[in-house]
């Protein structure tokens, strides 16, 4: 029992960067074994030598007691014959094959926070502060394994101070490797327009809170990019911000100093301020209270407020004085990429913010906040970037690797497939853009070098006018094209860890169908692994009667383009005609409009369930241009404003066998009825809402089958998605939702690489 064995610890999962080294070699001094510990590109090595029960105790306490954001996918146990060693080391990292989880950015933990703004730490102020429990990762990592050479702050050389901290095993800073001092840490700059320095370190940040407090708009160098920031309360300020940032209606994202603050203005339940408070600290979607202080220009006719909380020691020090929250939007020009290097903000920046507050940390790579809503008792991921990215999806077991999928068009990202890891980028945008397209390309490479991950197969959507298709055919690998819905089913399929057969609800505003129309209303069989179906693996078993998008683009801009369209289907020329929202329209440009249609010009057929969506909100009023994708959608969401009913409006299935058609002719009818009728908007769309939620039970019942998945852009809206858990819990069927990754086009990339696997099996 006495005689001494040598036992070999191999652990794998977010391990690096977290404390994880100091921990064991805490626990090895605290048990008196002797060994060593260390990070490879793959994971935590260790040795360790003693009795057999002291060698137990020291692996059974590595998961009790780990550090809180560690996390241990895998453990492995090897007995051997001791070596003797003498005493227990850290030693250094060691490469090897890189599949070591990268984490994600952490914002700032307490203990550093105490640092920060206590006058007699040596830290008191300092806007870099962090420790091995917070601070930047993923924003400054160049490559594995996680070491300060091979991050942004390998240029800056520790001073004694720090340099001690980050050798002691017994200090927090241990190999922190983003560690820093205002001696020979990064430093703040506050610049003008031109970029002349206008203030050094603290004078920087004080400058910048009178800035603020005057009404300035402060191009902010923050953790992954650039963010505008101006004083919330102030409505010309705000005003301007839009005005220069050309976005007209799209809600600001709010950041205030302290979770009391939040309350004050916002409803907050126990899940939202757990994410509010969490290291991700993302942007959380809460309901504005009604005595809320704020003002208008914020979210134009949305009662909801995306608000977060400080996330690094600058935001803390910025916020601590201000006596009003600020506005925190990207630092980009509506639709294009978050711009992270300061001369590239002087420039791209130039026409929206007065001042620059800058840094010399390089960024090397743009992570945007990310962005979280509460629906159905839990947390649903909008954007996926700071702190929840490059964090991986575990799949469940596949015999593939080195899978590229290379996403949609919109909210686009990418994921790579290593073992049985996905790991999903950051939130890139929207691919219309030169600059978006530049990022695309920055964040593959970066994602090849950071994993040294060439692709064997590239997956990409079924559209052909993707810049993400064109790209993957470029590429000269095999290549595999997804349909649209389907990668969003796959999406909430890995998502859940589940297999088929499931039902997918894939409704969103748009996606390229497997007969060369536009799809977006879809009820999507997904079997076994039986490509006796239709088109491989899933039948198109529902969907929307189609209608016309005059125009195209045009009326995904212009939702009245979609109401006439419909309209003027169901009812002919001459019932709508007096509709009120045709007053903000001229005689000629609906002759034009009827003209297209009757002659069918430039008019794509849709079964889109979100243009449905602008269609309706058009009709009754709500919603006449948009300048940004869903806004249509999100009009309708909120005029229900708590209306309570249980109504639905009439509507019928076509066909006896499958795809069964939905028409929605029934529906209209009622709602001109009901408009004419003058029935509230608050009725109208609970109605309209609570009808979408009885098509889904009808087309489940039909289907058989029990599980059912809810995906698509659509299901970003928390009364549809609510109603419908509720209702197809009661008819005894098991609803999922997205999870960690967006049920949006944000999640394609994943349902991509699931589609390869099942294809491949
Ligand atoms: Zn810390
Ligand atoms: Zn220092
Ligand atoms: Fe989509």
């Amino acid at each position: 029992m006495n005689q001494l064995k040598r036992l070999k610890i191999i652990i794998q999962g977010a391990v690096q960067g977290v404390g994880f080294r100091p921990f064991i070699y805490r626990l090895a001094t605290e048990l008196n074994v002797k060994g060593w510990v260390n990070n490879s590109a793959s994971g935590v090595f260790i040795e360790v030598e003693g009795t057999e029960i002291i060698l137990e105790t020291f692996l059974s306490r590595i998961p009790q007691e780990k550090p809180p954001i560690a996390q241990i996918n895998t453990l492995e146990t090897t007995w051997l014959d001791p070596v003797n060693y003498t005493c227990f080391e850290i030693r250094h990292s060691s490469s090897g094959e890189k599949t070591a989880i990268v984490l994600p950015d952490l914002s700032t933990c307490s203990d550093c926070l105490q640092e920060i703004f206590d006058p007699n730490n040596r830290r008191y102020l300092y806007p870099f502060t962090n420790c091995t429990n917070c601070g930047p990762r993923y924003s400054i990592i160049e490559e594995l394994p996680y070491d300060r050479s091979h991050t942004a702050m390998k240029t800056f050389t520790m001073c004694k101070w720090c340099q001690k901290e980050y050798d002691n095993p017994l200090d927090r800073r241990f190999h922190a490797q983003p560690n820093a001092c205002p001696i020979c840490g990064p430093r703040v700059q506050l610049w003008d327009k031109k970029g002349e320095i206008l203030a050094n370190q603290k004078n920087a940040i004080y400058f910048s809170i009178d800035a603020l407090k005057k009404g300035e708009i402060l191009a902010l160098k923050g953790l992954g990019g650039f963010q505008l920031i101006v004083d919330a309360k102030n409505t010309e300020s705000v005003t301007k911000l839009r005005q220069r940032k050309h976005r007209p209606h799209k809600p600001f994202a709010l950041m205030y100093a302290s979770l009391e603050a939040i309350k004050n203005d916002c409803e907050v339940n126990d899940l939202e301020e757990q994410l509010l408070i969490s290291p991700q600290a993302p942007i959380v979607l809460l309901k504005s209270q009604n005595k809320h202080h704020l003002i208008p220009e914020i979210a134009p006719n949305n009662p909801y407020l995306g608000v977060m909380l400080p996330s690094t020691p600058l935001h803390h020090l910025l916020l601590h004085t201000l006596d009003f929250p600020i506005v925190a939007t990207s630092g980009n020009l509506a639709g294009e990429p978050i711009c992270i290097d300061e001369k590239e903000a002087l420039n791209r920046l130039a026409n929206i913010a007065d001042l620059f507050l800058v840094h010399n940390r390089p960024i090397l790579r743009p992570v945007d906040d990310s962005v979280v809503r509460v629906m159905g008792g839990r947390e649903i991921i909008i954007r996926r970037a700071r702190g929840y990215a490059p964090f991986p999806i575990s799949i469940n077991d596949s015999s593939l690797t080195n899978i590229l999928a290379v996403g949609g068009h919109l909210k686009n990202t990418v994921a790579i497939l290593k073992k049985n890891q996905v790991f999903i980028s950051q939130h890139i945008g929207d691919l219309s853009t030169v600059e978006a397209l530049k990022s695309f390309n920055q964040v593959m490479e970066s994602l090849n070098k950071l994993y040294e991950f060439e692709p064997e197969i590239i997956v990409c959507d079924a559209h052909p006018d993707y810049v993400s298709s064109q790209y993957a055919k470029a590429q000269n690998l095999p290549i595999i094209t997804v349909q649209h819905h389907y990668a969003h089913v796959l999406s909430c399929l890995a998502n859940n860890n589940l297999n088929p057969p499931v039902l997918g609800v894939a409704w969103d505003g748009t996606g390229y169908g497997d007969d060369q129309t536009i799809w977006g209303g879809e009820f999507l069989l997904v079997k076994d692994n039986t490509p006796s179906l239709m088109k491989g693996f899933y039948e198109r078993i529902a969907y929307f009667r189609t209608f016309k998008l005059p125009g195209g683009e045009k009326a995904v801009k212009d939702p009245r383009r979609i109401a006439i369209s419909i309209l003027s289907e169901v009812l002919g020329d001459n019932d709508w005609i007096k509709l009120p929202f045709l007053e903000t329209m001229t005689t000629k440009e609906l002759n034009l409009l009827k003209q297209m249609l009757s002659r069918n010009l430039n008019t794509p057929s849709t079964s889109s369930v979100g243009r449905l969506f602008d269609g309706v909100a058009a009709m009754i009023g709500i919603c006449q241009n948009i300048s940004f994708e869903g806004q249509g959608a999100m009009a309708l969401e909120y005029a229900i404003n708590e209306f309570k009913t249980e109504q639905t409006y009439p509507y019928k299935i076509k066909g006896s066998t499958y795809p069964l058609i939905i028409d929605w002719q029934l529906i209209i009818e009622h709602i001109v009825e009901d408009i004419i009728k003058k029935i509230s908007h608050q009725e109208i769309a609970a109605k309209f809402h609570n009808t979408l939620v009885e098509i889904i039970v009808n087309i489940a019942q039909k289907s058989h089958e029990k599980n059912i998945l809810l995906t698509g852009g659509c299901f970003q809206n928390k009364y549809l998605t609510e109603r419908a858990i509720f209702r197809l819990k009661q008819e005894k069927f098991i609803p999922f939702l997205h999870h960690n990754v967006p049920p949006n086009d944000g999640g394609i990339a994943l349902g991509q690489i699931m589609a390869a696997i099942l294809q491949k099996q």
